[in-house]
């Protein structure tokens, strides 16, 4: 048996963790940017509390609250001059995925004053000043990952920035995600199920990884008979937050593979959100497999007895309708075979034709 597994991550969970740990938060800077995007955080209560506990001991912060979903490089650059010009020393992302992506990407540019969005996918490894990660969705594990995944308008799609950016702190508290929209719910909830299910069936799987995966099957089948029924109660947002949380360091391990990189195009050009993005294509990619021997063991664990029975349950949580041509999935799917690093993800052979198949029978189901 050989596998390395890392997670440098320091993951405080449970109610009131930001409060409860703020004298570490004076430990990792003097004078904080926060991140979060336009409105939700200042909502949900996230805000509020980080804003006390710099206050309580002593920590100066200026806020950047411009995150839009899928975040820019435009953002990035913006965000982090802010940070610059007011000279801090640590970044504070508060959110879902985009402001912690954001806050990521931001933390190098401003580690590294020479770097832009024109020069950063050329730059090498770099460093970045300390992040802090406060999820409020339960879905990317961006949190607990080294991505940070931004929009490179330039080369019209989304991508990884290329660094390794693992927070220095997570900070989970699930009271953040109790008003968020039932849409939102199930969109990142699929999310997190796609973490598991590609760290999971990945040629980077390990004994180790294969833990996170499996627990993470396990109390999805919790969540996909609450989420069905709609029964959003506190035990249902622990749970899927902590599996999330098992997607996210499993990924941080194994990376995502073919609905991830297929669905970014599917983001970039139709809007889709990024969880719908990637579960639209899920059970088309589980099809795929020759070897179906994990897939089984995973639906074991899910309470499902055969991939029709997880189909019926995408189909009761997702209803997506694309316009979507035939030369549309040629040019994504053309696309998706040159990205190797997504491709050598991908446990078995898989060729042009079948990106294009898994797109057309998920995409084109109704013509
Ligand atoms: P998001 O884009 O961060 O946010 C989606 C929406 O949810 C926004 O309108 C946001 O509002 C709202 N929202 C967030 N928290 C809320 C709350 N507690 N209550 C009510 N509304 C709330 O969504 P996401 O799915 O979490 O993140 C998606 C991004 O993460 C994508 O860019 C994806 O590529 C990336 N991702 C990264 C990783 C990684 O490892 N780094 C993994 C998977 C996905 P506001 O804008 O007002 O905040
Ligand atoms: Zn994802």
């Amino acid at each position: 048996m050989e596998f390395k597994c890392s997670m440098p991550t320091d993951i405080y969970f449970g109610e009131d963790v930001i409060l409860k740990n703020k004298e570490l938060i004076s430990s990792i800077g003097r004078k904080a940017l926060i991140v979060t995007g336009r409105s939700s955080a200042k909502k949900n209560g996230s805000y509020d509390d980080v804003k006390k506990a710099l206050s309580e001991v002593n920590v100066d912060y200026v806020l950047f609250d411009e995150v839009e979903e899928n975040p820019s490089l435009e953002t990035v650059e913006k965000g982090s001059h802010i940070g610059k010009v007011n000279n801090v020393d640590f970044v504070i992302g508060i959110g879902g995925g985009s402001p912690m992506d954001a806050a990521k990407a931001i933390a190098v540019f401003i580690k590294n004053p020479e770097i832009n969005k024109e020069n950063i996918f050329s730059s090498g490894k770099l460093d970045s000043i300390p992040v802090v990660a406060v999820p409020t969705t339960a879905g990317t594990g961006s949190e607990v990952t080294p991505y940070s995944i931004v929009t490179s308008n330039q080369e019209k799609t989304k991508k990884n920035l290329g660094q390794i950016i693992f927070p220095k702190v997570a900070f989970i508290d699930v009271k953040y995600t109790f008003d968020l929209p039932y849409d939102i719910t199930v969109n990142t909830a699929i999310d997190a199920f796609t973490h598991l299910v590609e760290g999971y069936l990945n040629t980077n799987s390990s004994y180790m990884s294969d833990i996170y995966g499996e627990k993470g099957f396990e109390l999805f089948k919790y969540c996909f008979e609450k989420l069905i029924i709609k029964d959003l109660s506190r035990e249902f947002r622990e749970n899927v937050m902590m599996a999330s949380v098992m997607g996210g360091i499993q990924i941080a391990q194994n990376g995502t593979s073919l609905p991830h990189g297929m669905g970014y195009p599917l983001t970039y050009f139709k809007g889709l959100p990024h969880g719908l993005a990637n579960g639209v294509l899920t059970i088309e990619y589980l099809k795929s497999f020759k070897d179906k021997t994990k897939i089984n063991r995973m639906l074991n664990l899910l309470g499902v007895s055969d991939l029709g029975e997880l189909e019926t349950i995408f189909n009761s949580l997702i209803d997506v309708r694309l316009y979507i041509t035939e030369e549309e999935i040629n040019e994504y799917s053309r696309s998706f075979i040159s990205n190797k690093a997504k491709l050598k993800n991908h446990p078995e052979e898989v060729a042009f034709d079948d990106i294009v198949r898994i797109y057309k029978n998920s995409l084109l189901k109704d013509n």
